[in-house]
């Protein structure tokens, strides 16, 4: 099961991760509101279940309300297509208004369960903002992993290794060292199958910030995820997919010849 952005920010802040700070509007009179007293830029975001908004127009910097309610009222309530998804799209029923964060570099930041190896994996890279796939064809040298331990966890030492190859400064080093425990304990309490933040920014007050994310909550635990499961978004799945979880128990045998 997936979470929207939002959601997943909100999770990331309880883990006192940084995020920009953001609000969600779902109709146009709430775009209204929250784009009444634009002042500085502001980034809208369409929530679907998929990434690749930023180059299919689901992404944008505005700077007056006008410019918020054109944005949304193309998307609110439509299907947004990006090269992650099914041709037919996701429909987009909220909008995250969100402050913009000074970049000053992006990262890739992700952890997986690693099947081959059985373990829990960080996957590190400094071509942030580019897709995990992209990445692994164009410059495969550029990712740096680190397996953990399932008894011991994620350690300093594997922490201070990624940040010495992405030649962090000592203060970096901590904050990431910090980043990177919160998020492995986010990850491994919520029973997570994928973390993924892509960019992870270092920003102009050097500390690093989550500017997107992506949680997959493992299916098979959800039972233990009660909170979490409350927040699935059935729209966003596949509509038979979505129907069959629906039917009462017993009707598979009878729907499926
Ligand atoms: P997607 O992965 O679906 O394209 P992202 O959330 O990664 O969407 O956004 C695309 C790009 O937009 C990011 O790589 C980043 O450069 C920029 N961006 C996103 N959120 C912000 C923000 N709050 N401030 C500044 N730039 C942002
Ligand atoms: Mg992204």
């Amino acid at each position: 099961m997936n979470l929207h952005e939002y959601q997943a920010k909100e999770l990331l802040r309880k883990y006192e991760i940084q995020t920009p700070y953001g609000q969600v509007a779902e109709t146009l009179n709430e775009v209204n509101a929250l784009a009444k007293d634009i002042k500085n830029p502001v980034v809208l975001k369409a929530q679907i279940h998929a990434g690749g908004r930023g180059k299919s127009g689901g992404v944008k910097v505005v700077k007056s309300k006008d410019e918020a309610l054109e944005f949304s009222s193309k998307l609110l309530g439509k299907n947004l297509v990006t090269y992650q998804n099914q041709p037919s799209g996701q429909p987009v029923h909220k909008i995250l208004f969100e402050e913009t964060e000074n970049i000053i570099n992006e990262l890739y930041f992700s952890i997986l369960i690693d099947r081959e190896e059985e373990k829990v994996c960080l996957v590190v890279s400094s071509a942030g903002g580019m897709e995990i796939e992209e990445i692994s064809k164009k410059s495969p040298d550029l990712i740096l992993k680190e397996f953990c331990n399932p008894i011991t966890g994620l350690m300093d030492y594997q922490t201070r290794e990624l940040a010495n190859s992405l030649k962090f400064s000592a203060d970096l080093a901590g904050k990431f060292n910090k980043f990177a425990k919160s998020a492995y304990r986010l990850f491994t309490e919520n029973n997570l199958s994928l973390l993924e933040i892509n960019p992870l920014v270092i920003n102009d007050a050097n500390d690093f910030v989550a500017l997107d994310c992506k949680m997959s909550i493992d299916d098979n635990a959800l039972y233990k995820q009660k909170k979490l499961s409350e927040l699935r978004d059935w729209s966003q799945d596949d509509s038979k997919e979505a129907e069959a979880h629906h039917l009462p128990p017993g009707m598979f045998g009878s729907t499926i010849r």
